[in-house]
């Protein structure tokens, strides 16, 4: 006899918990979570280190108690991190011929860069150039820089600007919070629908972590809301087939075990992520998505972030030291020779602009690398890829001495078949109203929609964020709700 629910919810990260929560609080105990994974979080995951904790996947609250949820739930908890905020420590700029790059630059091309964002872009209007990218509309604004300039400053100079540029481009933080490569990549329209909240500028420059780390803030505020029996880790959801005369769900699981079985249910949560959904969605899916999620699906974007923290014996840096940025010659061929006889090649290098330290472990170094690059590098292994840092910061800042690294600790999300990559972001061809088609109940009808679909990827203003997810499982689980309400009103 196949067990029957009211609610299976797929996937056990902020969407999933969220959504269970909220079903527990409003008397809806007739659920069960299936989560792929041997724990809770998806892409929160929290690693000890010493006495510390090292984030693989989410790491910072954004905003505040005005606009993030999650901000409230984990204050209430008193998990707040508001220590380790220094914002004036140094920061050096070296090229790959070990040069020092003046500051004054640095500083005078990021006004430029920062007024381009978020003066000139917003005013864009890309309702007549839909499928305009980021990357064209601010290199063509540079161009004007640069051309302008060209007429009282030197070659090297010149040069010396472009490489500036680029690195950031690389390192925009929209980049680090989406994980695509280029911002050619990113549609002006995804730029301006992304509400960036987290901008040191409007918090006071104030980061906040969570004490303990964001799978400790999973555990307290939703894993202890949650019976154990509720949640069968460890299994696989690999079909889901609507019976939608029957008005029922039926979902083919592999338990941990290995075990074929099968659950039905009156209602499915999808939170797999949309790099998950655009791998699996062929065969998961009986019969097939309509053909206007799937294109959704197809177009948007789910790109890759990775991190990866260097740990050293001891700092080679002194106390108030914060990060060694590296600005690549834009035109140069670049080859590592610890790569040489190694079936790798460097390209990938040109994607790591930089190391900071730690904010909480002093010997340690972190860098994040997005796109193609991140996707890249998780083939290489360990230890080649310790040679390689230590040889990319011998090129770029000759003169420190670097130490080989006692240990490389590195996320691989691509290749983590529970997510296929990090976050979602609008690409170039695709817009909000795919998020929005994209985050509907299948069928859409209010009076018993069978299949919903939530996780960061189905919040149009707050994709790739935990915020976001958080809420979306909110919004399906509500949806849930309501139907009952209105069920025993009606009887
Ligand atoms: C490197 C990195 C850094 C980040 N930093 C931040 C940050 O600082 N601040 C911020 O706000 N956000 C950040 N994010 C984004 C944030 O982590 C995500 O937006 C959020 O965690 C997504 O939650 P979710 O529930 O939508 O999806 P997920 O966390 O992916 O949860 C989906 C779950 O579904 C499970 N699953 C998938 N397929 C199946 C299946 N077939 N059967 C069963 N289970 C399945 C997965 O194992 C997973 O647990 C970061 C993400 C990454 C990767």
């Amino acid at each position: 006899m196949e067990k029957h629910y009211c609610v299976v919810i797929i996937g056990a990260g902020i969407a999933g918990l969220s959504c269970a929560k909220y079903l527990i609080e409003n008397d809806i105990h007739d659920f069960i979570i299936i989560e792929a994974n041997n724990q809770i979080g998806g892409r929160c995951e929290t690693i000890p280190l010493m006495e510390h904790q090292i984030e693989l996947g989410t790491e910072i609250l954004q905003g505040d108690q005005s606009n993030n949820p999650l901000y409230q739930l984990a204050d209430e908890h008193h998990l707040i991190d508001y220590s380790n905020n220094e914002f004036d420590r140094d920061d050096c700029f070296h090229d790959e011929d070990g040069e020092s790059i003046d500051e004054d630059i640095i500083n005078e091309i990021r006004t430029i860069y920062d007024e381009i964002l978020e003066k000139k872009v917003p005013t864009y209007p890309y309702e007549n150039y839909p499928d305009s990218s980021l990357g064209e509309f601010i290199s063509t604004e540079l161009d004007q820089y640069i051309q302008s300039k060209k007429v009282s400053l030197e070659k090297n100079e010149i040069d010396q600007i472009e490489k500036v540029i680029d690195w950031l481009s690389k390192q925009h933080s929209y980049l680090n919070t989406i994980g695509c490569e280029k911002l050619t990549d990113v549609s002006v329209q995804g730029w301006n629908s992304f509400e960036h909240i987290s901008k040191p500028d409007q918090s006071n420059g104030i980061i906040k972590y969570i004490q303990g780390g964001f799978s400790n803030f999973l555990h307290i505020v939703f894993g202890n809301k949650i019976p154990n029996d509720n949640i069968e880790l460890n299994s696989m959801v690999k079909r889901i087939c609507m019976y939608e005369d029957d008005q029922y769900v039926s979902i083919e699981i592999i338990g941990k075990n290995k075990e074929m079985k099968t659950y039905q249910a009156e209602h499915v949560i999808c939170t797999q992520s949309v790099g998950c959904l655009k791998k699996t969605m062929h065969e998961m899916f009986v019969p097939p998505l309509p053909y206007s999620k799937q294109l959704c699906i197809e177009k948007l974007g789910f790109g890759t972030i990775n991190k990866i923290y260097l740990i050293f014996s001891h700092p080679f840096w002194d106390v108030d030291f914060n990060t060694f940025n590296f600005l690549w010659n834009t035109t140069t061929e670049w080859k590592l020779t610890c790569l040489e006889n190694t079936p790798y090649d460097s390209q990938w290098c040109k994607s790591i602009t930089g190391f900071y330290v730690h904010h909480r472990l002093p010997n340690m170094l972190v860098t994040q690398i997005g796109g193609e690059a991140a996707t890249y590098i998780e083939t290489i292994p360990d230890e080649i890829l310790t040679n390689c840092f230590q040889e990319l910061f011998d090129r770029f800042y000759p003169d420190n001495q670097i130490p080989k690294p006692k240990k490389l600790i590195r996320s691989q999300w691509f290749n983590k078949t529970s997510t296929h990559g990090s976050h979602t972001f609008i690409k170039t061809g695709s817009n909000t109203h795919d998020i929005k088609r994209l985050a509907m109940p299948w069928p859409n009808q209010p009076a018993k929609p069978l299949i919903l679909f939530a996780g960061e990827g189905t919040h149009e203003r707050f994709y790739g964020t935990a915020h976001g997810a958080f809420m979306t499982g909110i919004r399906e689980a509500k949806r849930i709700v309501e139907l009952y309400k209105k069920d025993l009103i009606n009887q």
